[in-house]
């Protein structure tokens, strides 16, 4: 009776074992999909207060502009404002791309124009650094604008963000048959080795006391690459901490 007695009590405990890891896993889930909703419940609640503030605050500008008043308090709010739009939209995009609903259109893109459209607004808006763009004259691909500029808009915010002390950055386009090469240059902290792959996953962020001060969610990487992928492009980054970090989107060129 024994061995039958110590079967049955491994077999009890195999299984037991084996539950465990069943509720682990099923409550891991759960509580998974409890945050991707949350997380798209409160993005949805921020963006509605959000945007009839932007809308209230650029009436006020307006009528002041028209009393020939300037209002630097406001603009810093309109700033400010127009930061918050961009978290709580970064979070919306997070949660469609978990549920597979990030819609694409499909357009032909000028990446040349693309390109110095996004560098311009960003050098308006961060007057710290200095935008330079280099590069081809024309080339364009069958993509969606707005996302590419997001792509774009993400890697040379992160490159300013990241670049506390270097001023400069730099955007180059080159072009052939197949693909077109979009490389975003910084001279700021650089990425240590071990941490490059994981920097594309959601929510991740590098643990350094010299970016604990720079905000972030750790989202717009994981956005990126999730554009780049559906354009059926590849993202790598080069770095050497202290001394800057490159991004480069290479983006294969559909004919139509
Ligand atoms: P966030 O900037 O909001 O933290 P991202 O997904 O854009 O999120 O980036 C993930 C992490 O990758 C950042 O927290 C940062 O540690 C690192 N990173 C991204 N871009 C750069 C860069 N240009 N230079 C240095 N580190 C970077």
């Amino acid at each position: 009776r024994l061995p039958v007695l110590v079967g049955g009590v491994l077999l009890q405990h195999h299984s037991f074992q084996v539950i465990t890891f069943v509720l682990d896993n099923s409550a891991r889930k759960e509580l998974e999909q409890r945050k991707d909703a949350f997380i798209s419940m409160a993005s949805h609640e921020l963006r509605n207060p959000l945007t009839a503030l932007k809308l209230q605050t650029s009436l006020l500008h307006q009528q002041l502009v028209k009393q020939s008043l300037q209002a630097p308090a406001l603009s810093s709010m309109q700033t400010q404002i127009n930061k918050l739009i961009r978290l709580v939209e970064d979070l919306l995009d997070v949660s469609k791309i978990q549920a597979g609903k990030l819609g694409y259109r499909q357009e032909r893109v000028d990446l040349d124009a693309l390109l110095h459209e996004v560098a311009d607004t960003m050098q308006q808006i961060e007057a710290t650094h200095t935008i330079v763009v280099r590069g081809a004259t024309s080339c364009s691909l069958v993509g969606d604008k707005d996302r590419l500029g997001q792509v774009f808009t993400n890697l040379l915010s992160n490159a300013i963000k990241y670049s506390p002390h270097a001023r400069t950055i730099e955007m180059d386009l080159s072009a052939s048959d197949e693909a077109v090469t979009i490389r975003v240059q910084d001279h700021g902290l650089g990425i240590p080795r071990e941490k490059r792959d994981k920097i594309f996953d959601r929510f991740y962020r590098v643990a350094d006391p010299r970016q604990k001060a720079i905000p972030g969610l750790g989202v717009g990487l994981y956005i990126v690459s999730e554009i780049v992928k559906h354009h059926r492009g590849t993202i790598t980054v080069e770095s050497e901490p202290g001394k800057g970090s490159t991004f480069q989107v290479m983006l294969p060129q559909k004919r139509t």
